[in-house]
């Protein structure tokens, strides 16, 4: 059995987490988003690969879901006292990963061997894989102009109304040969409860990442990570509007119809049921919400064990 997790930044950490905690962790491979990539203080600065590494090496400031738990700021306040901008909260423990990453990046060393040291590092023993070494990064565009990811996310706190999203640099970038072969290889492909618009979306951008998932064989099911048709964080309702969809389980749905085979949607979209039945999408309802260890490895445990009796 072969598995393939992809995942964005919190809800891919949580499906992670699940994973890494239940049976199946030896047989997991997660391919990650580099898409909301962006550089601060000439630091190269990867949010939702550190989320995975630090959330499955127990490093995570759980409180807040990203960042380093027994954080300090001495050098973002330094920074400030200069008169840098830091609205980008980049603590002492963490900037050491953001030095570690560019200057290994200034060396030539690709960014998915930069992401297996990191991991290592923290002791993380399932692998996480890039889409792609090539630059690709998330722009929003607002009435103000088009912003990178994280100027509209942190600075701007999802406030502006999204007019359109792109992936700068996705349509030329190359898919990295290892995630190309484990998406090959997969009995299931698991898309964690992440936005699928920024999240899951950008991984998809990357052209042949999608191809792969078509072309596979594999079991493909999405966790969705809206709750009674709401997000638990984030702005993947906006982001759904945005892409002209609905903001339910129908709108998660239509982001991956080309090759979903199933969606798992909480107890309370229950109601979403029939329609996604009449898709012809199987359909497991379930609490969804995941805190604590426990209901992440139940929720995950659950969804492989549905995918492995429905494919
Ligand atoms: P980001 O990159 O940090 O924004 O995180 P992701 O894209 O991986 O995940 C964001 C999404 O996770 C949001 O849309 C949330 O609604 C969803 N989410 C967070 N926690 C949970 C959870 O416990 N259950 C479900 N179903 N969704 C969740
Ligand atoms: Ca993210």
């Amino acid at each position: 059995l072969k598995i393939t997790l992809l995942a964005g930044g919190v809800g891919g950490a949580k499906a992670a987490e699940g994973l890494a905690a239940s049976q199946y962790a030896s047989v997991t491979t997660i391919i990650g988003n580099i898409a909301d990539d962006d550089e601060f203080h000439g630091l190269w600065v990867s949010p939702d690969i550190d989320t995975l590494i630090y959330s499955l090496g127990d490093q995570i400031d759980r409180e807040q879901g990203w960042g380093r738990k027994n954080e300090t700021h001495q050098v973002l306040n330094e920074l400030n006292a200069l008169g840098e901008n830091t609205w980008m909260t980049l603590g002492d423990l963490d900037l050491a990963t953001h030095i570690y990453r560019t200057s290994q990046k200034a060396k030539g060393v690709t960014a998915s061997e930069i992401t297996t040291t990191l991991a290592k590092r923290h002791g993380v023993t399932l692998p996480i894989l890039l889409p792609t070494n090539d630059v690709v990064q998330t722009r929003v565009k607002t009435l103000a102009g088009w912003l990178s990811f994280q100027e509209f996310f942190v600075r701007e706190h999802c406030k502006p109304d999204v007019l359109d999203i792109e992936y700068k640099g996705a349509a030329d970038s190359v898919a990295t040969p290892e995630a190309l072969e484990q998406i090959a290889k997969s009995d299931i492909v698991l898309i964690a409860p992440s936005n699928p618009i920024v999240s899951i979306g950008a991984i998809l951008a990357v052209p042949e990442i999608q191809q792969a998932i078509e072309k596979s064989n594999a079991y493909v099911i999405a966790v969705s990570p809206l709750i009674g048709g709401k997000t638990i964080k984030g702005p993947a309702d906006k982001m759904l509007e945005s892409a002209g969809k609905s903001i339910d389980s129908k709108g998660v749905y239509q982001c991956y119809e080309h090759f979903l085979n199933a969606l798992v949607i909480d107890d309370l979209d229950q109601s979403d049921a029939a329609w996604l039945e009449g898709q012809g999408a199987d359909v497991l309802v379930t609490p969804t919400l995941m805190k604590t260890v426990e209901e992440k490895s139940n929720l995950l445990s659950k969804v492989v064990h549905f995918a492995l009796t429905q494919r």
